[in-house]
């Protein structure tokens, strides 16, 4: 659906938000300025300004020794070298100047996660081609006159130019809606009916309507939609925990508070944890507000990547649906940011720059008077925590939109079951699928695991296939034909030999995977349609995302799934859960092992029954007396997390105490383990507020791409500055040879 575009300077495509009046300090030609590059240097270098000066947060390109890198103008220069070597900025570039919040905000980051600064920009810069001079491209407009003459195609041609007014397209687009090839319309270019123009690559996006297609809210749903609104209209800061059962319309409430946000002339940010999600999600945004929105995540390319980051910082893109990293774009005027799935754990992220997108949020809303809502159906407890303390403002929404109920829970006690060692599916469960595919609805088998099976284990002498590089098993992966490392991504050809003992033919595979399970119950509901819905299934998010569609549709009986099923996706006909293993997750020493099972579980559940037909969850587990066990089948959120809060609190573990994590690793194990124990005797940076620190100890997984891991914990009470603790003592430390530390504030995983 084409809507207008945004009115822009064609030169320099400025401002079409209402941007707030920012005063940047001005730096003239020759003033010494400070300048933070992408280079992993641990401070500032100092330039002169360059002929028409800078402003403070000007991206700037600077020569560092022979190279050109990419800057950004952090304030007046300490002027502490040489006055004489100084050398002058190259060139001031083509984007927006970073505002002094975004610096505020890269700042504060970079402290609270103890990342160096220029790691913090990086992540703030990552589009290509920033630096390059704007470029230019083609479009098509309506010219003058009529053609020579008239054909069909070149009627068409005209009428779509004639129907979106002075509106001008890419060839591409132009013939697309014209339906007529591109030669068409450079016949009509040659006659100058149709007008060729160049003009900035970059284009903004179509404008969003708030008025577009608002739905009819229940009485409920519009008094949330209405708190949220009035707090997009204060233009302060706050933060909302939205919680709400699956299908209760915490989406189309959020939507509301984004329409508002809109409304303001300020932008806004939805992140949500999974790509899976995005395509479904931004059908529902366009549906909403008559266009798409602008879409950042890993599988987006390099030119629109190009495009958003631009287009944020000018005002050319009202709404970004993104991942976590969205959050380091530079936004002009940001008044909303939604966290949708605020418990998912992908928002911490695990690599490189150890930071959490909901913890993230919350600062970069306080730093420009934005508003943050956390929606979820199952809150984190730290989100939970906040809201009982009234940090964050609670909302909640009770009601199942439409007909549809929660579904009734019930544990099937594995321990009675007459189930075959190699079998998973109970005999009560089969039932249970075999009544609702004959009156034609849908089956949700759920198992936590990608591949065949986890274990792959040699039964003349017991040998378990390992990864070569990590101290984990390799896992069977039938469709690719191969075993997988869960851990380093590593395959190799499934040997037909045991790599210990040399037996041929006795390798076995142990436990099951979501591939397992759908032999299965291939076998076992012979004339049933199977479909198996596992990320490393599908080629790309758009083949996920049809079969995601196909299957909402009814293109099958029975779904199979990983916890990729878990998040969000509307099944209308689905009306059974089956849980094939619902103490998987239990078993884990992670601190938060409790929570995600809840989590997982009642987000599994929630799948069944969305539409008019009741849903059923059933839960195959060992240990039905197990509390979380209980309290899931209670549907007893309240208890759940208040005893759970209780535990920790006990235990003084978060959210009610701190902790930090200490990763080192190296080739050398004993390297890692004398760095570890040095760490720990020379303690007295922690000591001194009061932190303890725990280890070092083999992390769980002691190997991983041929590095040996050690862990330690630093554990505090919660008022505890424990950042600056953590830095003091880890700085007394050189870090020689191949050996790395990194450290994890508020760790999520302890792998
Ligand atoms: P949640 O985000 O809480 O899981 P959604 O917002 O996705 O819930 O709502 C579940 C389904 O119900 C969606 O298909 C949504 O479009 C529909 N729905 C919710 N509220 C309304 C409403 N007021 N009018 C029409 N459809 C609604
Ligand atoms: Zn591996």
């Amino acid at each position: 659906m084409l809507a207008e575009t945004w009115l822009h300077c064609l030169f320099c495509s400025t401002l079409a938000l209402g941007a707030r009046v920012q005063d940047p300090e001005f730096f003239e030609q020759g003033q010494l300025v400070a300048v933070l590059t992408t280079q992993p240097l641990d401070r500032f270098l100092d330039y002169k300004a360059p002929e028409g000066g800078c402003f403070r947060g000007s991206f700037v390109e600077v020569p560092l020794g022979p190279r050109k890198v990419l800057g950004v103008v952090w304030g007046p220069g300490r002027g502490d070298f040489d006055i004489a070597k100084i050398r002058p900025v190259n060139r001031v570039l083509d984007v927006a100047p970073m505002r002094d919040e975004m610096r505020a905000f890269l700042e504060r980051a970079a402290d609270y996660t103890l990342t160096p600064l220029h790691a913090m920009l990086r992540l703030a810069t990552r589009a290509p081609g920033l630096s390059d001079p704007p470029s230019m491209r083609k479009v098509y407009r309506r010219g003058d006159g009529e053609p020579d003459r008239q054909t069909d195609a070149r009627r068409r041609v005209l009428e779509a130019l004639n129907d979106y007014g002075d509106l001008a397209f890419t060839l591409k687009e132009l013939s697309e809606m014209a339906g007529v090839t591109s030669s068409v319309v450079k016949g009509l270019v040659k006659q100058g009916v149709v007008r060729e123009e160049d003009t900035p690559r970059d284009l903004p996006f179509f404008r969003l309507d708030p008025e577009y297609a608002g739905k009819d809210l229940t009485d409920e749903q519009a008094a949330g939609a209405e708190a949220l609104c009035a707090g997009v209209r204060s233009e302060a800061y706050g933060t909302t925990l939205l919680r709400g059962v699956t299908g209760s319309g915490k989406t189309e409430v959020y939507l509301e508070a984004v329409a508002e946000t809109l409304r303001k002339g300020r932008q806004a940010l939805v992140l949500l944890p999974e790509i899976a999600l995005t395509a479904e999600f931004l059908s529902r945004v366009e549906e909403r507000f008559g266009a798409k929105p602008a879409e950042w995540h890993s599988g987006v390319t390099m030119t629109e990547r190009r495009r958003i980051w631009k287009m944020v910082g000018q005002g050319g893109a009202q709404l970004v649906i993104g991942a976590r990293s969205a959050l380091f774009l530079p936004y002009q005027n940001l008044g909303l940011i939604v966290v949708d799935e605020e418990h998912d754990t992908s928002y911490k992220q695990e690599d490189g720059v150890l930071y959490n997108a909901r913890d993230m949020a919350v600062l970069r809303a306080s730093l420009c008077s934005a508003r943050v809502v956390l929606a979820s159906a199952t809150p984190s407890l730290e989100s939970w925590a906040n809201a009982e303390a009234g940090k964050y403002e609670k909302l909640e929404l009770t009601a199942r939109f439409g007909e549809a109920v929660l579904p009734d829970m019930r544990a099937i006690d594995m321990r009675v079951e007459d189930l075959p060692g190699s079998r998973w599916i109970s005999p009560t469960l089969q039932k249970a699928v075999e009544a609702r595919v004959e009156r034609g609805e849908q089956a949700l088998l759920f198992i936590n695991r990608r591949g065949y099976a986890p274990v792959t284990i040699c039964r003349a002498c017991g040998h378990q296939v390992g990864c070569d590089d990590c101290d984990a098993r390799m896992v069977e992966h039938r469709f690719l034909k191969r075993l997988v490392c869960h851990q380093c991504g590593e395959t190799k050809p499934m040997p037909e030999e045991c790599p210990s003992c040399k037996v041929e033919g006795k390798l076995a595979p142990v436990g099951p995977g979501v591939e397992r399970l759908a032999e299965e119950a291939q076998a076992l509901f012979p004339d049933a349609r199977l479909a198996v819905l596992s990320s490393d299934l599908f080629g790309s998010a758009r083949a996920l995302k049809e079969g995601i569609n196909s299957i909402a549709e009814g293109g099958a009986d029975i779904i199979i799934g990983t916890q990729l099923v878990a998040k969000g996706h509307n099944f209308p006909l689905l009306t059974l859960v089956g849980v094939i293993d619902a103490d998987l997750g239990l078993q884990g020493s992670d601190l938060r092992a409790a929570e995600r099972t809840f989590q997982l579980m009642r987000q599994v559940a929630g799948r069944a029954g969305r539409a008019e037909k009741r849903g059923e969850a059933m839960l195959q587990t060992f240990q039905p007396e197990h509390p979380v066990i209980r309290a899931i089948l209670a549907g007893d959120e309240i208890n759940f997390w208040k005893a759970e809060a209780n535990e920790r609190r006990h235990a003084g573990v978060p959210p009610f105490g701190r902790m930090a994590g200490i990763i080192l690793s190296s080739p050398d194990v004993q390297q890692v383990f004398d760095l570890g124990n040095a760490l720990a005797r020379n303690d007295g940076a922690l000591r001194e507020v009061g932190a303890q620190v725990f280890g070092p100890a083999p992390a769980p997984i002691a190997r991983i791409r041929g590095r040996h891991r050690v862990r330690l914990l630093v554990k505090a009470d919660k008022g505890v500055p424990i950042q600056a603790a953590v830095a003091k003592w880890i700085g007394q430390f050189r870090l020689k040879g191949d050996i790395r530390l990194s450290v994890d504030i508020d760790p999520q995983s302890f792998y």
